[in-house]
């Protein structure tokens, strides 16, 4: 071969070139992240750098003098290859760089994006080289992103908070579910979307779960834009930065209000009667258990009314179905009217109904008399017409009823069973009546069911009569008497008035009842004042708490005192210390009203009651009468002896009057004197007897 001698600048000139050709061959050889690989037009590899091992899995070794079409190149890219290295090396010219999926020595893809260099130095070989940055870590990182940006815009509702609850970004879900479009929620705080539905203790709980778990997770009430309110099932989580600060809060939720009202029907269909809407037997049971568990607790009663509607079989039989399902619906309609908010009313099925009552009271009479009250208002509302359509429809209804509670524990389904044979008992016995299973029950109630219409008739039909018992000072010497109300029963003759003043309280009748023997009272007083031997007499007229607590009392008093003429003087009022349970003021006022023109007042049965003596003191007050229940025993217990003794002090220390009530005997009348007390009433003097044996009584000269 022919050399011509380089001058210094050339061979200095080549050096340098030399130099730099091996600083670019390490820097090829270096480039770890690069691979770099040169072929000849045929494909035949020159050139393999050591990051082309690592990428393609090929050694230098391995891959110089093989073909790059048999390396690298995946088949189906093979003709694409071909032509496109054919054009660079005809036209000296790379492709711009793209990227392509190439293929491992094991046959794995891998992503590159791909430059290509032809290199031609004059007399030799051009050179294509080919940089590949192997794209695979890449295209990772860009596929979670797709996938994390497919999952935002998933069915549920995101939002991205910063740490101070501002929204960041929502997706299209959040907007579906709560109205408000990504520009309207983004700078906004998140209580943009709070219901008020929960305070700020549940808050608390949300921000302490977080804190302590990252996360929390539960149903919460939201407002939408349009201002409904709406349930959802939310998980807020926080996401923090290396150091454990929150620097962001992702929440995603979905609305499960759909879910509620299927839960809801659910619900309804499995404890609700589908054509009343009443609870079914299930719930019924349900609430029996829990009213048995509240009675067991508070020692109270309730009561199972067990109600059957007369020949209902008849009506679907004859008129139809239709109708018959009316019917029942007019008929949950009417019960539910008949009882209080906490009482139940169930349909069992067909035209069966139980209604349970609670909170009935300790006293079994009393509820029981409760329970029959109701019965009969549903007896009476279920008997009213009904119109079914074009159709008027009149039934009967049947009524078994039975207490619960005070007595031993039973299971749930007892009362119920004894509540249905109660009901089989009214239908036998003629139906479109009550009855209860315990007959003993059954003619107590029914003896004061029938006591309260004869006392409502009693009024209009002049049945009550006034008795006078007297009342007496020292050695017999009369001053009055005390007016004790009798009713004249047209079968029953004289009813004592234990019996049925507690029954007129309970109804409200005391008052027309009260107001009667006021009248009755004042105007024997007129009458008497125009007589001499009666003149002095004074009058004791009992008067029932509610009666005194009637707002127009006072007025209405002093009115009739007007209109008889009766000397409000000669008129006391007995008391009793059940007045004093409220509004003490009230009942002070009342009183000194009265007592400034002159009425008296006497605190009857006193011992009985537990008034405060502080009270006591501050009501105007003349006498005291010592319950007969003292008096009674007042020689043989000393406990007794030891009550009167102590009024005699309290009455003189408050300087009243004391009259002993119930003095039988001449020796219980001489103790009583003894001790201090003058004044008595009781059947050593005199029985309560009526008007004309007072009269003659008092003529007689006592
Ligand atoms: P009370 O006011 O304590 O009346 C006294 C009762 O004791 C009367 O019973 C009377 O007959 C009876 N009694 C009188 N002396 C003796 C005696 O020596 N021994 C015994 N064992 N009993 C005696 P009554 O008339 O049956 O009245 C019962 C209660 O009915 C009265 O008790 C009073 O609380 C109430 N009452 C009577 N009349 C009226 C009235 O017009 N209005 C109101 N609100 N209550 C009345
Ligand atoms: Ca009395
Ligand atoms: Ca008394």
């Amino acid at each position: 071969m022919f050399t011509t001698p380089l001058t210094a600048a050339a061979q200095a000139r080549e050096s340098a070139s030399k130099i730099a050709d091996l600083r670019f061959q390490k820097l090829f050889e270096d480039a770890d992240a690069m691979s770099i690989q040169g072929y000849l037009v045929d494909g035949t590899v020159v050139y393999w750098n050591r990051a082309s091992e690592t990428i393609y899995g090929y050694s230098a070794d391995e891959a110089l003098g093989g073909n790059l079409l048999d390396l690298i190149i995946p088949a189906e890219m093979r003709a694409p290859v071909e032509g496109a290295v054919r054009w660079m090396f005809e036209t000296g010219q790379g492709i711009p760089p793209s990227r392509m999926t190439l293929r491992h020595k094991d046959g794995r893809d891998v992503p590159v994006y791909s430059s290509h260099t032809v290199v031609s130095i004059p007399g030799q070989s051009a050179v294509m080289f080919c940089m590949d940055a192997d794209m695979s870590v890449l295209a990772k990182a860009e596929d979670d992103l797709r996938i994390a940006a497919t999952a935002f815009e998933s069915q549920q509702g995101m939002s991205i908070t910063n740490a101070e609850s501002v929204i960041l970004r929502v997706n299209q879900a959040f907007t579906q579910i709560t109205g408000y479009s990504a520009a309207e929620a983004v700078g906004q705080n998140t209580r943009l979307l709070a219901s008020g539905r929960h305070d700020a203790a549940f808050f608390n709980a949300m921000r302490g779960d977080i804190a302590r778990q990252g996360s929390w997770q539960g149903e919460i009430w939201n407002r939408r834009k349009d201002g409904e309110v709406y349930p959802e099932w939310l998980t807020i989580s926080a996401v923090k930065d290396k150091d454990g600060r929150t620097t962001h809060y992702v929440s995603i939720f979905s609305d499960i209000s759909a879910h509620k009202v299927a839960e809801e029907q659910i619900k309804t269909l499995a404890f609700y009667d589908p054509l009343t809407h009443l609870p079914n037997r299930r719930l019924l049971l349900d609430r029996l258990a829990q009213a048995q568990v509240t009675c067991s607790r508070r020692a109270g009663q309730g009561a199972v009314l067990y109600v059957d509607l007369d020949n209902f079989k008849t009506l679907n039989d004859t008129v139809g179905y239709v109708q018959g399902d009316l019917l029942l619906e007019h008929v949950a309609n009417r019960l539910t009217a008949c009882v209080r908010e906490g009482d139940t009313v169930a349909r069992l099925g067909g035209d069966e109904f139980v209604v349970l009552l609670e909170h009935l009271g300790e006293n079994e009479l009393d509820a029981a008399n409760e329970a029959r009250s109701v019965g009969e208002k549903i007896r009476q509302a279920l008997g009213q017409i009904y119109t079914l359509g074009v159709f008027e429809h009149h039934s009967t209804t049947s009524i078994g009823i039975t207490l619960f509670g005070a007595a031993q524990p039973e299971t749930t389904d007892e009362p119920l069973k004894r509540a249905e044979l109660a009901m089989y008992q009214a239908k036998t016995t003629g139906r479109n009546t009550l009855q209860f299973f315990d007959p003993q029950m059954q003619v107590e109630v029914t003896q004061r069911a029938g006591l309260e219409n004869d006392l409502r008739e009693a009024l209009n039909q002049h049945q009550f009569l006034l008795y006078y018992q007297a009342q007496v000072v020292g050695d017999g010497h009369l001053t009055g008497a005390e007016a004790l109300v009798r009713w004249q029963h047209p079968q029953r003759g004289l009813v004592s008035p234990g019996e049925f003043i507690p029954l007129a309280e309970d109804t409200g009748m005391i008052l027309s009842l009260g107001q009667w023997v006021l009248e009755t009272a004042c105007s024997q007083l007129a009458k008497w004042a125009a007589q001499p031997v009666f003149s002095h007499l004074t009058l004791a007229v009992n008067v029932s708490a509610k009666q005194f607590r009637e707002e127009k009392f006072v007025p209405q008093l002093l009115a009739l005192l007007t209109r008889t003429g009766a000397n409000p003087k000669r008129l006391k009022l007995e008391l009793t210390e059940s007045l004093l349970v409220s509004d003490v003021e009230g009942v002070i006022t009342k009183m000194a009203a009265l007592k400034a023109c002159g009425v008296g007042f006497s605190l009857d049965d006193f011992g009985t009651g537990y008034s405060s003596l502080s009270y006591l003191k501050r009501l105007p007050l003349d006498q005291l009468k010592i319950d007969q229940g003292f008096v009674k025993n007042i020689l043989t217990d000393t406990n007794d002896a030891a009550i009167a003794r102590m009024v005699m002090a309290l009455a003189d220390s408050m300087d009243l009057a004391v009259i002993a009530e119930g003095v039988e005997t001449q020796a219980q009348k001489e103790f009583l004197a003894h001790i201090g007390c003058q004044a008595y009433q009781g059947y050593l003097f005199s029985h309560p007897i009526a008007l004309a044996d007072f009269e003659k009584f008092v003529q007689q000269g006592h």
